[in-house]
Formats: C-alpha cells, sequence, structure tokens
C-alpha cells in the first residue's frame, strides 16, 4: 500500500516551531530585563552597552543561555547552572513538560509512554482499579484526567448486538511477525512493549503496533457478557491516531501464545524481562473469524484520552484455566466498568 506523507512541509513548520520553542523556552530561564532589552527596537547608546556587558556578566547570562540549550535538548543538566530562585520546582517534570510541548509543536505526537502507559508515576495521584482511588475517582484525581468524568465517548462499551449496524466494511489487515519484545508490570497489567515491523491496515492507514497489554477480567462486554480476560493490542498510525484490537480471552485449550509470554511473566511491579531476540510473533494470538465490531472509544485507564479507534474482534481464543491464574493471581481485576454509549454507532465489519 503506498504511505505517502507531507514531510517537505510539516519540517518547516517543525523548524519554525522549534525556533519559537526555544524562544519560550529561553523566556522561561532569562530575566526578563535582559529580554526587554532584546527586543527594544531603539538602538542602545554605548553607556547602555556597557551597562548591559556588566549586567550580564555579574548575573550570569551566559550560563543561562547555555542552561537553555541544554534544557530543550532534553538534557539532564538543567537547573544546574541557575541560582536557587530559577531552579525549576521538579527537573524531571519540567523536562517532560518540555519534551511533550517540543512533539506538540514539531507536529508530533508526544512520546508514547506518556500515551499509553500512564501508569508510570509522575504525580502523587495514583489511580486504582478499587477504594478511594478507584475508576469513580478518576476524573478528580488530576486535571489531566478530568476526560475520565466528562468524556462523552469512553470505554469500555457494552456492544448490543441488537443495535450494531451491518453494511460494507472492510477487513482489518493483520501484519505480525516475529518480533524482539519486553515483558513488563507496570503495577496495572502485564503489558509487551513491542519491537519489530507489526502492524494492521485499516480506514486508509497504516498503524503501528506499540505495545499489548491484558485485562482481567475483558472490560468491554458483547450482550452483557463478560469475558474472562482480554489483550488490547495499541496501534499508532503517523498522524499519533490510536487504534485499539481488543482480543477476548476464555476458558479452554492452552494457547501458545500466551504460554510463550507467560514462560517470561515479570514477578513483580517494574520487572522488565525481555523476550530471546525474534521470538514474540502475536499472529497466533488472533481467532479465525474475522468478524470485528468497530467503534469510536477512549484509553480506558486515565488519562482516558478520546478519539481512539476501537476493534472488538468478535470471536474469542481460548487460554487454559492454569494460564487464566497465573496472570488472576497478580491482578484479581483490572477492568474498567462498562461506559455509557450516548448514541454512538458501533459497526459490525469483516
Ligand atoms: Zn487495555
Amino acid at each position: 500500500m503506498p504511505y505517502c506523507s507531507p514531510l517537505p512541509a510539516a519540517h518547516r513548520m517543525a523548524h519554525r516551531n522549534l525556533l519559537a520553542l526555544v524562544l519560550a523556552v529561553t523566556a522561561m530561564f532569562v530575566p526578563a530585563t535582559v529580554i526587554a532589552q532584546t527586543q527594544a527596537p531603539a538602538a542602545p547608546t554605548p553607556k547602555e552597552i556597557g551597562d548591559q556587558v556588566r549586567r550580564a556578566l555579574a548575573g550570569g547570562v551566559a550560563r543561562d543561555k547555555e542552561l537553555t540549550v541544554g534544557a530543550g535538548s532534553g538534557s539532564a543538566a538543567a537547573g544546574s547552572a541557575t541560582g536557587p530562585s530559577k531552579r525549576p520546582a521538579n527537573p524531571r517534570a519540567s523536562r517532560q513538560y518540555i519534551r511533550a510541548r517540543a512533539a506538540e509543536l514539531a507536529g508530533r505526537p508526544p512520546p508514547m509512554e506518556e500515551i499509553v502507559d500512564p501508569a508510570r508515576p509522575v504525580g502523587e495521584a495514583h489511580w486504582a482499579y478499587h477504594g478511594i482511588n478507584g475508576p469513580q475517582a478518576w476524573g478528580m484525581l488530576k486535571p489531566e484526567y478530568a476526560t475520565c468524568a466528562t468524556g462523552q465517548r469512553q470505554s469500555p462499551i457494552n456492544i448490543d448486538e441488537s443495535i450494531t449496524l451491518r453494511g460494507p466494511a472492510e477487513a482489518i489487515q493483520f501484519a505480525y511477525g516475529p518480533s524482539n519484545a519486553t515483558i513488563v508490570n507496570n503495577g496495572h497489567t502485564v503489558q509487551v512493549d513491542m519491537n519489530g515491523d507489526n502492524g494492521i491496515f485499516v480506514r486508509g492507514s497504516r498503524f503501528h503496533l506499540i505495545q499489548m497489554h491484558f485485562h482481567h477480567p475483558a472490560e468491554e462486554q458483547i450482550n452483557f457478557r463478560t469475558y474472562a480476560m482480554v489483550a488490547h493490542l495499541v496501534h499508532r498510525n503517523h498522524l499519533g491516531q490510536l487504534a485499539v484490537v481488543a482480543v477476548l480471552l476464555e476458558p479452554g485449550e492452552a494457547n501458545p501464545v500466551i504460554d510463550h509470554l507467560w514462560t517470561y511473566m515479570p514477578l513483580g511491579k517494574d520487572d522488565r524481562v525481555p523476550f530471546p531476540r525474534g521470538s514474540v510473533d502475536l499472529t497466533g494470538l488472533l481467532p479465525k473469524d474475522p468478524l470485528y465490531y468497530q467503534f469510536m472509544g477512549s484509553l480506558t485507564t486515565p488519562p482516558c484520552t478520546e478519539d481512539v479507534l476501537w476493534m472488538v474482534l468478535k470471536q474469542p481464543v481460548t487460554i487454559s484455566h492454569e494460564q487464566l491464574r497465573l496472570f488472576a493471581q497478580q491482578f484479581p481485576n483490572n477492568a474498567r466498568p462498562v461506559q455509557p454509549i450516548n448514541g454512538r454507532v458501533v459497526r459490525e465489519a469483516r
């Protein structure tokens, strides 16, 4: 399939935006008096120039400018060259902000770990699946989680077949193959970070597979039936749009792909285990029947970002009781409750 990208225009835009960012970051760190002098249209007198040089030498402006470059390029040195009054309160948060802002200005999506790994703690308010920080409270834990409470197209949903729409629709073209991968316990689930050329083609776009993870029980329901588990395969295209394929798992025969993944099951939070090279092929996890449900929804974990294309494969695949137990013991319940449909279109496609 052809893969067109408006790169030259985007690059020019990125450079302009990068310049704007450097100016913005400079404004954060260089004293206001220096900014004002830089922007003053009238030519300074020799005495004013001399005063500026003396003030600059006394105030360490040159070092501030080095700091500006360091901060803009993600250097860890931010804050080390300034006085205490200008030191960012939280250097890590500052770097994250600058990185995300740079990506935004350059027209690129922010780094993936900030979208699909909300489990990474960035503040003091930790979300959970039960208790006072459970799903009912997510929208109030942090301003950036507000969509969890106010969003109108949230996931998961119950797929009621009496209201699904049928009609001409395209099949999902899967292109998965043997890949390198790492399995990690992030405290909310077991996640397999994929490192390979895996993708799907759907709705005119190629979506690259970034990671897959599991929920127990399954989050989405079909005709109010809850399945034992679900695998969510998270993809992203060149525009930063997300597409999640859900594979339902129910007890039955042992699953060879799950068997391989569970062989390297992390043993506790933040435990990361790399797989042997090229040993993860998720083709074997897909059901034979290509029928699927398609609708717009959200991430099912904070920040509950919307405009996610969901494709729930109708035919479940099996997983043995032993395989189920190995996951359930660590995650007895990591499923968000179903959310209102609010008139959304749910299509049945194959
Ligand atoms: Zn999920």
